[in-house]
């Protein structure tokens, strides 16, 4: 980094400190040739991309957001928390891997779906109905029939039917 006072390019580092609680170090730098001092911050850059809404409105990644949606449709099914947290941290762990700057909600919205997809049927149908906004009930319809013959395939926490 060029030195903001004379533009050189070597210095040295007098000074090296944790900041923002850990997530950056500090450095007191010292130019080489002016001898000024000035200060960076280093900090990881795989962080997670902002969240674009359907208007176009950005917000912050919100980890405990997707466990409370998820939450609310798996409601009195049996579907353990530590569950969906570990599934939400999947989710994030993916978009972070992902290096993206941004991601449309509706990429998030299609993560969730295909977790739910695989943990509870009832709760995969519960979500794309609020998340998916279906424009006719054929469309619910289908989803519902996808569900029931998968769950007539390969019965859901060990129980078999009839
Ligand atoms: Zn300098």
């Amino acid at each position: 980094m060029n030195c903001p006072f004379c533009g050189y390019a070597e210095d040295k580092v007098v000074e090296s400190r944790p900041a923002r609680d850990g997530a950056a170090i500090r450095r007191r730098r010292e130019c080489l040739r002016c001898n000024r001092r000035y200060t960076t911050f280093e900090q990881l850059e795989n962080r997670l991309p902002a969240v674009v809404k359907k208007d176009n409105r950005r917000e912050a990644f919100d980890r405990a957001k997707i466990v409370s949606s998820m939450e609310i449709a798996c409601r009195k099914r049996p579907v353990p928390t530590a569950l969906l947290r570990t599934t939400a941290e999947d989710i994030e762990r993916t978009l972070m891997d992902g290096g993206e700057a941004e991601v449309a909600s509706q990429e998030i919205g299609d993560l969730v779906l295909d977790a739910l997809h695989a943990i509870d049927p009832v709760a995969f149908v519960r979500f794309a109905s609020v998340y998916k906004e279906f424009e006719d009930t054929r469309e619910f319809r289908d989803i519902v029939t996808f569900v029931d013959r998968r769950k007539a395939q390969k019965p859901i926490g060990g129980k078999t039917q009839g």
